[in-house]
């Protein structure tokens, strides 16, 4: 047998290395000193002394954040707000091309680096592969930078993001006939109920409110939910014509397809960014050069773009796609269907009827009309 042990060494060294490096990183995590590459906002990396400070003006911004959150506000609210005012984005150019998104604010709200901890291991590379490390076997310590937010503002945040995880909007606002299952046909979110107040009394309408991270709203339009608006919807519902009968089996299948592609596209996307990832911190810790990295970068950038907009299509098609399960468990649910609606006394009952037959109302109003397409359970 032929060894190329030059190769063979070269690899062992290489993971000696590897080796000595993370023992540092983590000998200078329990120190306190930062070794994780770029800090979060709105804190800069100074190399002169190893450590983190905060940047005055962004911590203007950080604060900001943290006591709108506290206060009511979304972190879509105020993703939106801060593009509106033009403010840099954590990665201006690169990592965040659209500015500020929900998942930015989300992540710099939950961040425990900014209770003054640096935490260290959170993957670790098990045999070639990145793997996750349980949250219990994290380092954490106390590091030598300026905490930017109290435990107790922490605690505030934590208790916020579970309840509304936890409590369903109907609870919130108040059950309607069609609470959480109407969805928009264009940008594919929920849409909302909002009353309306006039002379003659009030009603209640459905409205897309969703603004796309850059500020731009769902040019979906509303409609007043009233009795002919119901009534179509019972019709639609209630009616299934031969021509849909034959499309069921069809339909089932491209959804399949598309839920299986949009999958494939989210994992591809997740490994690029990755990638860009793993990029940033080679260049951080020294190892490749800025041009090289820039390069690289590039080349990312391009397949994440292209990436998102493609899962962005999948996603649209995906919530406009009409399921229907089988025609006899449909046909079934039917009758029960309207056995309920015809017995509901309230509007939660009502909610209840279509929650029993439908997972969603995809709705589309054109010039010519109102469209929907309902996505049988
Ligand atoms: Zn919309």
């Amino acid at each position: 047998m032929l060894f190329d042990f030059q190769a063979v060494f070269a690899k062992m060294e290489y993971k000696m290395i590897k080796k000595r490096m993370r023992q540092g990183k983590v000998a200078g995590a329990k120190k306190g000193m930062w070794t994780n590459g770029s800090p979060p906002y709105p804190y800069i990396y100074n190399r002169a002394t190893k450590q983190i400070e905060v940047d005055a003006d962004k911590l203007k911004i950080y604060r900001e954040i943290v006591d709108k959150y506290i206060l009511g506000m979304s972190t879509l609210e105020i993703a939106i707000n801060l593009n509106r005012r033009c403010i840099a984005p954590p990665y201006v150019g690169k990592r965040n091309k659209y500015g500020w998104s929900h998942v930015t604010v989300h992540r710099l709200l939950i961040n425990e680096i900014h209770l003054g901890y640096i935490i260290y291991g959170k993957s670790r590379n098990h045999r070639g592969t990145p793997q996750l490390v349980d949250k219990e076997d994290w380092i954490k310590v106390k590091g030598e930078h300026e905490p930017v937010k109290t435990e107790e503002e922490h605690e505030q945040i934590l208790a916020r993001i579970a309840q509304n995880a936890i409590i369903p909007r109907k609870c919130r606002v108040g059950t309607l006939p069609l609470s959480g299952l109407l969805y928009c046909s264009k940008c594919g979110r929920r849409m909302q109920f909002k009353r309306r107040e006039t002379k003659n009394g009030s009603y209640w309408t459905a409205m897309c409110v969703y603004a796309y991270p850059d500020g731009t709203k769902c040019d979906q339009v509303g409609r007043k939910l009233d009795d002919a608006f119901y009534k179509a919807l019972y019709q639609k519902i209630t009616k299934i014509d031969e021509q849909t009968l034959e499309l069921v089996d069809e339909i089932n299948e491209q959804y399949q397809e598309l839920q299986a592609l949009c999958e494939m596209k989210q994992k591809e996307l997740a490994q690029t960014e990755q990638a860009i990832e793993n990029l940033f911190e080679l260049y951080e810790d020294g190892k490749i050069p800025k041009q090289r990295l820039s390069d690289r970068i590039a080349g990312h950038e391009k397949t994440k773009a292209e990436l998102e907009a493609e899962i962005e299509k999948c996603k649209t098609a995906l919530a406009s796609q009409v399921n229907l399960v089988t025609v006899e468990m449909v046909k079934r649910r039917i009758d029960e269907f309207k056995n309920l609606w015809l017995n509901a006394t309230d509007p939660s009952d009502q909610n209840s009827a279509f929650r029993l037959l439908i997972e969603r109302i995809v709705y589309d109003r054109k010039d010519d009309g109102l469209r929907l397409d309902v996505l049988y359970k």
